[in-house]
C-alpha cells in the first residue's frame, strides 16, 4: 500500500501518515476543486485506487451518483460556511459494490481543503433497515419524472433525483457516473430562498419560482414541499417536488395574447396594429428574432408594409408599395410561389444580391425565413418573415409560436382585405347608383320592383317624379292607380291582372298629374324571380309624352303628304288620260258609229218585204257587240278616273301591262310606232293596287311615245319587257326616242321637271313614289343605241310582299 501525494499538496509527516493508515476509517483530503489531495491506505484499498500512479482524481468518482451532488455541493460550500458536516453516502468498493458510510467532512483551512473521515455504517439489523429505507426512498424518487430534491433543515442539499439532475444539467445522459468539475450545485440555491420562507411560515408549501435550466434559460418551476419525518418523529429532510411549468405558462401566455389579438381583429382594429402586436409577442417569446409582416394589395401585385418594429426603417422602403415581382428576394419568391423560403446562410445564397439581401447583410442578419400567409381561400394575403443574425433551429415550442402568429396574421389581413374590397365595391356601387339616377333622369325612365300579389314595391327616384308623387309616399299600386287617366284605368287593371298571373306586360297609358297635365306613360314589366310562388316584377315606366307628340305630328304630316300625293296622282292620272283623249274618243266613237250604222241597217232590213230577219238579227248582234265594246272602254276610263283609296290585291303584272297596251295601241298605230311586248311567262303575282300600277305603266308608255314623236331616221319602236330576278319582278319600257343625258337620269324623277311645252313634270315623280310605296324602286338609263329605258322593280306577292 502506498501513499502518494499530489505535487501541489503539502506532504504529511510519515508518522502522521502511519497513524492515519491505522485508523478504522477511510481518510482523505480534497482541495477546493474536489480533487483528492491525500488519502490513507484504507481508502486506496477500499476504492482500489493507486493514487501514486493515476492522475489526480475527483473524489466524487467514488461516490454513488445519487449521493454525489449534495456531497460535492458541501465541498464547494465548506470554504464559505467552514462548517463540519456529516453525510450518509455510498462509496464504491473496488469490486464495484456500493456500501453505506457516514462521511464527516471538516474544512481544513481557508483554502477550501476538506478532510474526510468515512466510517462504515454498522451492520446492525436496525441500521440495515434504515439504509434500505433511505435507499428505497431515493430509488423511488429517481423513478419519478418530477424533479425531486432532499434538503436538510440546515438548508443543505442531501439528494437530487435523476430528473432534477437532468433538469439542472448535472447529469449528462451519456456519463451519469462521471463526476465533473462542471457541476454547479450552487444553481440549486434558487430553491433555498423560498424554502427558507416556507420554513419560517411565510410561504405556502406550494409555490412557483424561477431557476436556471440546463440550457441556461430561466424557467418557471412549480414546487411543493413535503417534510420527511422519521418514525421517531424527527424531521430529517424537506422533499421538494418540482414541475417545469414554463411550457404551459408560455402556452397560457400565448393563448391570452391570441385571444387579445383575435379580439382586436373582431373589433376591426387595423391590421397594422394587430401585426405590430404580433411581432412584439413573437419577439418576446423567441430570443434573438426580428419579425416582419408584409401585406399584399388586393390585386396581389404590390407589397404593403404590415409591421417590422425591430427592423430599421430602410426595410419599409424595400417593400412598401413595391411590385411583388420587382426584387426577386425571399419574400417576393414566397409571395409568388406560395411556398416558404428559408435561407440559412445568406452569404452563401444568391439572395444576397437582392435589395432585401443587401439590407440584411448591412444589418448582419444572415438568416431569413419567409412564410406565405394564406387566406382561407388559399390565396397569398401576405408574408411573415423572421430574420436572425445566424441560423438557429426553432424549437418545437417556438415553431408553434411562429405558426400561431402566421395564423392570426392571416385572419387579420384577410379581414382587412375584405373590408377594403367592400369599401371598393361600395364606392363602385354608389357611383353606378348615381349614374343610374342620372340616366333615369335624362331618359325620363323610372324603375320599379314589385311583388304585385303582396303589393310590395320599390320605386326609383325618377318613378316618383314621373308619377308626380311625394317621395314620402309609401309605394303601392293604389298610389299609382290614383294618377291613372279614368279612361285608361280599365286597361291598367287588366295589365295588373296579367301581372298577378305572372305575365309580363308592355303598354301605354295616360296619367293626370297634380297640375292637371296629361302625360303618356309606357310601362314595361317582366317577371325576374319568384318569392315562394309570388312572381316579382322588375320594370320601367317611361314618360313618352314628348315622343308621342312628335310622333303624332309626324303622323299628321305624313297623312297630309299622302293626301297631297293622292291629289297629285289624281291630277297626273287625269292628265295622262287626257293625253289619250283622241284615242279614247276614237275608241268610243267607233263602236258608237258602228252601233248607229248597224241599228239603221237593222231597221232597213226589217222594213223589207219580206223583212230579212236573219240579216237583221246579224246586225242587231253586231250592235250589241259594239255597245259592249264602248261600255268596256267607258268602264275602264271610269275606273282610271275614279278617285279611290288604294286597295291591295294580288296582280298579274303581265295582265295589267297588256291592258295598258290595249288602251294606247291605237295611239301608237297612228304615230307609226311599232310595239313589241316580251312578257316573261310564269311570273308570280305582285301585291299592289291595280289602278296605281296601271297608271305608272301608262305614264311610261306615253312618255316613250312622246319621246319618239319627232324622231326621223330610225324606226320608232317601243318595247315592253317583263322579267324576274329572284323575288323581284321588273317591267321595262324601252323606247327609241330622243334619249336622256347620262347625268340627268335622276332629274327626270324630280317633281315638276319637264322639257315639254304642256308638260307638268309630275308623272315620273308620282310614278316613283307609287313604286316605292309598293316596296320597289324605279330608274331610267340611256340606251346603248338611241332612246331611253325607264323601268321599275317590285317584289312578288308574300311571303316577301310589303304592304303599302
Ligand atoms: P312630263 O311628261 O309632264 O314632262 P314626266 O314627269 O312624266 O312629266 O317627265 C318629266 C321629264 O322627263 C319629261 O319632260 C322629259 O323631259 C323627260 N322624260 C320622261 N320620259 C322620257 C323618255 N322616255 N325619253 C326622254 N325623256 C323623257
Amino acid at each position: 500500500m502506498s501513499i502518494s501525494l499530489n505535487e501541489e499538496v503539502t506532504p504529511i509527516e510519515p508518522d502522521a501518515a502511519l497513524i492515519l493508515d491505522h485508523l478504522p476509517g477511510l481518510v482523505w483530503t480534497t482541495d477546493e476543486t474536489g480533487t483528492i489531495s491525500y488519502c490513507n491506505s484504507r481508502f486506496g484499498e477500499y476504492a482500489g485506487i493507486d493514487f501514486g500512479l493515476s492522475h489526480p482524481s475527483h473524489w466524487a468518482r467514488v461516490l454513488h451518483p445519487d449521493d454525489a451532488v449534495f456531497a460535492v455541493q458541501y465541498g464547494q460550500n465548506a470554504r464559505r460556511t467552514k462548517r463540519r458536516r456529516v453525510i450518509n453516502a455510498r462509496l464504491r468498493r473496488k469490486d464495484g459494490e456500493f456500501r453505506w458510510f457516514e462521511l464527516a467532512g471538516s474544512p481544513l483551512a481557508d483554502d477550501g481543503r476538506i478532510c474526510w473521515l468515512a466510517t462504515e455504517r454498522r451492520e446492525s439489523a436496525n441500521d440495515r433497515t434504515q439504509e434500505d429505507i433511505e435507499g428505497g426512498f431515493r430509488r423511488f424518487l429517481n423513478s419519478l419524472s418530477l424533479s425531486a430534491l432532499l434538503i436538510s433543515p440546515g438548508l443543505e442539499l442531501e439528494f437530487a433525483n435523476q430528473a432534477a439532475l437532468r433538469w439542472y444539467g448535472f447529469l449528462p445522459e451519456s456519463s451519469a457516473q462521471e463526476a465533473s468539475a462542471d457541476r454547479e450545485p450552487r444553481k440549486l440555491d434558487e430553491i433555498l430562498l423560498p424554502l427558507k420562507a416556507y420554513m419560517e411560515g411565510e410561504q405556502t408549501p406550494v409555490f412557483s419560482y424561477q431557476a436556471q435550466h440546463a440550457d441556461g434559460t430561466l424557467r418557471w418551476l412549480e414546487a411543493q414541499v413535503v417534510p420527511v419525518i422519521e418514525k421517531s418523529g424527527e424531521l430529517t429532510n424537506y422533499c421538494v417536488l418540482q414541475n417545469d411549468v414554463q411550457d404551459s405558462r408560455d402556452a397560457a401566455y400565448l393563448l391570452g395574447k391570441e385571444m387579445e389579438m383575435l379580439d382586436m381583429v373582431a373589433r376591426g382594429t387595423p391590421s397594422a396594429s394587430v401585426l405590430q402586436k404580433l411581432c412584439n409577442v413573437v419577439e418576446d417569446l423567441i430570443p434573438d428574432l426580428f419579425c416582419c409582416f408584409l401585406e399584399l394589395s388586393l390585386d396581389r401585385k404590390f407589397f404593403r408594409m404590415g409591421a417590422a418594429p425591430r427592423l430599421p426603417s430602410e426595410f419599409r422602403e424595400i417593400f412598401d408599395q413595391k411590385s411583388v415581382a420587382s426584387d426577386k428576394n425571399a419574400c417576393s419568391f414566397a409571395a409568388l410561389t406560395k411556398k416558404a423560403v428559408e435561407i440559412q446562410n445568406l452569404l452563401e445564397s444568391d439572395y444576397r444580391h437582392t435589395s432585401m439581401g443587401q439590407f440584411m447583410l448591412a444589418n448582419r442578419l444572415n438568416y431569413c425565413h419567409a412564410i406565405p400567409i394564406l387566406s382561407p381561400y388559399g390565396n397569398t394575403a401576405g408574408i411573415f418573415a423572421i430574420l436572425r443574425h445566424q441560423y438557429t433551429e426553432l424549437k418545437p415550442r417556438e415553431r408553434q409560436i411562429v405558426d400561431r402568429a402566421a395564423h392570426i396574421a392571416g385572419i387579420s389581413i384577410d379581414r382587412t382585405r375584405h373590408e377594403e374590397a367592400l369599401v371598393k365595391r361600395e364606392t363602385q356601387f354608389k357611383r353606378s347608383q348615381a349614374q343610374l339616377v342620372a340616366a333615369q333622369r335624362i331618359s325620363s325612365t323610372g324603375s320599379f320592383t314589385s311583388d304585385v300579389q303582396r303589393d310590395e314595391n320599390i320605386w326609383s327616384e325618377e318613378f316618383y317624379r314621373i308619377f308626380d308623387l311625394d317621395p314620402e309616399v309609401e309605394p303601392s299600386i293604389d298610389a299609382v292607380r290614383e294618377r291613372i287617366h279614368p279612361e285608361d284605368l280599365e286597361l291598367f287593371d287588366v295589365e295588373m291582372q296579367r301581372g298577378l298571373a305572372g305575365e309580363g306586360s308592355d303598354f301605354v297609358f295616360r296619367i293626370i298629374r297634380t297640375d292637371a297635365s296629361v302625360r303618356f306613360i309606357r310601362g314595361l314589366a317582366k317577371v325576374t324571380h319568384y318569392i315562394g310562388d309570388h312572381p316579382v316584377f322588375m320594370g320601367t315606366v317611361q314618360d313618352i309624352t314628348e315622343t308621342k307628340r312628335a310622333e303624332d305630328a309626324i303622323r299628321r304630316s305624313e297623312e297630309a303628304l299622302l293626301k297631297a300625293r293622292e291629289e297629285l296622282a289624281y291630277v297626273s292620272r287625269a292628265m295622262t288620260i287626257s293625253a289619250l283623249t283622241t284615242s279614247i274618243a276614237h275608241e268610243v266613237s267607233q263602236p258608237l258609229s258602228g252601233i248607229l250604222a248597224n241599228a239603221n241597217a237593222c231597221v232597213r232590213l226589217l222594213a223589207l218585204d219580206p223583212p230579212d230577219i236573219a240579216s237583221a238579227a246579224d246586225t242587231a248582234r253586231r250592235t250589241i257587240r259594239d255597245t259592249m265594246r264602248a261600255t268596256e272602254v267607258v268602264k275602264r276610263l271610269r275606273a282610271m278616273f275614279k278617285r279611290q283609296s288604294p286597295t291591295m290585291e294580288d296582280i298579274d303584272l303581265n295582265e295589267i301591262a297588256r291592258e295598258v297596251i290595249a288602251l294606247s295601241a291605237r295611239d301608237m298605230r297612228e304615230r307609226s310606232i311599232v310595239l313589241e311586248s316580251r312578257l316573261a311567262s310564269g311570273l308570280p303575282s305582285v301585291r299592289g293596287d291595280r289602278i296605281q300600277l296601271q297608271q305608272v305603266i301608262l305614264n311610261l308608255v306615253l312618255n316613250g311615245i312622246e319621246a319618239m314623236a319627232e324622231i326621223e331616221g330610225w324606226p320608232r319602236r317601243l318595247l315592253v319587257l317583263t322579267s324576274r330576278e329572284e323575288d323581284m319582278l321588273t317591267l321595262s319600257i324601252v323606247d327609241a326616242g330622243v334619249g336622256i343625258a347620262a347625268d340627268s337620269a335622276e332629274r327626270l324623277f324630280e317633281p315638276f321637271f319637264t322639257t315639254k311645252r304642256n308638260g307638268m313634270g309630275i308623272g315620273l315623280s308620282v310614278s316613283r313614289s307609287i313604286i316605292e310605296n309598293h316596296g320597289g324602286h324605279m330608274w331610267a338609263t340611256p340606251n346603248d343605241g338611241p332612246g331611253t329605258t325607264v323601268a321599275f322593280s317590285i317584289p312578288r306577292s308574300p311571303p316577301l310582299a310589303q304592304s303599302v
